[in-house]
């Protein structure tokens, strides 16, 4: 009797290389064409500092597109052109800028949902392409790709991948992983996934401030009310987390874009709590996980600082976690614009900024206007997502507002 025929389940796709020299050469020029910004690289040439009559824009040492922001962009240019005729998405957003967002979604790469698995992920084919963004995916997600037999452009970036290798490490030996981050950033989500380890048995917590990281460090010496601990930390925490259990032994791992010195001081927390309760800090473990491109633009900031400005305008997406940290220490020294794009700086009168406290959008009047014709000096910086063709328009944007023409800053 004949056997009957096996149903094969579709082999799982292996991650797809698109960087193909002759495609990388017209991606170059692509990616030239929609990004590159003549102004800024003459700044850049000149010391990053420009001044035109009476009014100095000065640029950060370091800020903009990162290494890792490049290379995920690079790989997703070079998927529409290595896969021409076939439908391409993207998990998310590939990085959090709307502008490189909408020249993607221009080249019909449609964007999926994020948050959640849906409906969507189960309609991919084999034949489509799936690309997963500079932040990564949770697992979950990235199981469902493949296991739908999706052609994969991973451009997770090699930083993120580093910190997904600690927090496995710290499952591996029976170690909470404490992450500093947002709970609902891409990242920590694509992180936190990580950090129940292969067999899933691992658990982690997840803290944003000191106050999160007192109240943390208040239950590991004192103990407390578990209920109330996992309410505080909800969608924060790993499944069956058990504070008066999993705090026995912490790795703490952080976003890559965080603030250096709040993550600093969260683990010299936590280590000090760690101590008080067992007389030695042996159930402890770090790891500095901030990436090397946002940790130069946060000193880059530092240091421009230390020359007097009267404003200092950070561009850059609302949602991008490495700008923000710009904005926070910028608001701690001098006036701070967080603005989206040029078109933000409305009039010398008015500007649309983003606030941090108001977690929002709002107009406020435009310190610009009280500069009058006095001497002026006015930062720009950019956190890793932000093109220079941004920047370039908001340096003809402000010089404009104090009357100076693009072609006195071409010309320059
Ligand atoms: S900000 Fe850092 S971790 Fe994120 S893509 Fe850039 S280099 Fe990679």
């Amino acid at each position: 009797m004949n056997k009957p025929a096996e149903i094969k389940k579709p082999a799982k796709r292996k991650r797809v290389n698109v960087r193909r020299p002759d495609v990388m050469t017209l991606v170059q020029e692509e990616v030239e064409k929609h990004y590159h910004s003549p102004i800024v690289e003459k700044l850049r040439e000149h010391g990053g500092s420009l001044t035109i009559g009476k009014t100095t824009v000065r640029l950060a040492e370091q800020f903009g597109f990162c290494y890792g922001v490049e290379r995920a962009i690079d790989l997703a240019y070079a998927a529409r052109r290595v896969f021409p005729g076939q439908r391409i998405f993207l998990i998310g957003e590939i990085i959090h800028n709307p502008e490189v967002n909408r020249q993607l979604s221009d080249m019909d790469i449609v964007s999926l949902p994020w948050k959640e698995l849906t409906a969507d992920y189960d309609q991919l084919t084999e034949d489509d392409v799936v690309i997963v963004p500079a932040f990564g995916a949770p697992t979950n997600f990235t199981d469902k790709i493949e296991e739908q037999g999706c052609h994969i452009i991973d451009t997770t970036c090699g930083d993120v991948m580093k910190v997904w290798r600690r927090v496995r490490t710290y499952a591996k030996t029976g170690m909470t992983s404490l992450i500093h981050g947002k709970r609902g950033h891409e990242e920590t989500r694509a992180t936190a996934s990580r950090a129940t380890g292969t067999d899933g048995k691992g658990h982690y917590l997840v803290v944003l401030t000191l106050e999160e990281t007192d109240y943390v460090c208040n239950f590991i010496r004192n103990g407390g009310d578990s209920a109330e601990f996992l309410a505080k930390f909800e969608k924060a925490h790993s499944e069956g987390f058990d504070p008066k259990i999993h705090l026995r032994e912490i790795g703490v791992a952080n976003q890559t874009t965080m603030l250096k010195s709040e993550t600093e001081e969260i683990q010299k927390r936590v280590r000090i709590a760690i101590t008080d309760r067992d007389g030695n800090a042996d159930n402890f473990q770090m790891f500095d996980t901030i990436c090397g491109a946002t940790q130069e633009r946060q000193d880059a900031l530092f240091d421009m600082l230390n020359k007097p400005m009267d404003l200092l305008l950070v561009v850059g997406g609302y949602n991008s976690s490495n700008t923000t940290h710009l904005v926070e220490i910028g608001n701690e020294n001098l006036p701070t614009y967080f603005i989206r794009e040029a078109s933000c700086l409305e009039s010398l009168e008015t500007v649309v900024h983003f606030d941090l406290e108001a977690k929002d959008e709002i107009e406020s009047p435009n310190v610009l206007a009280g500069f009058d014709e006095r001497e002026a000096t006015i930062g720009i910086t950019a956190g890793a997502s932000c093109p220079a063709n941004l920047i370039e328009e908001t340096i003809v944007r402000v010089l404009g507002l104090r009357g100076i023409l693009r072609k006195q800053i071409e010309e320059a």
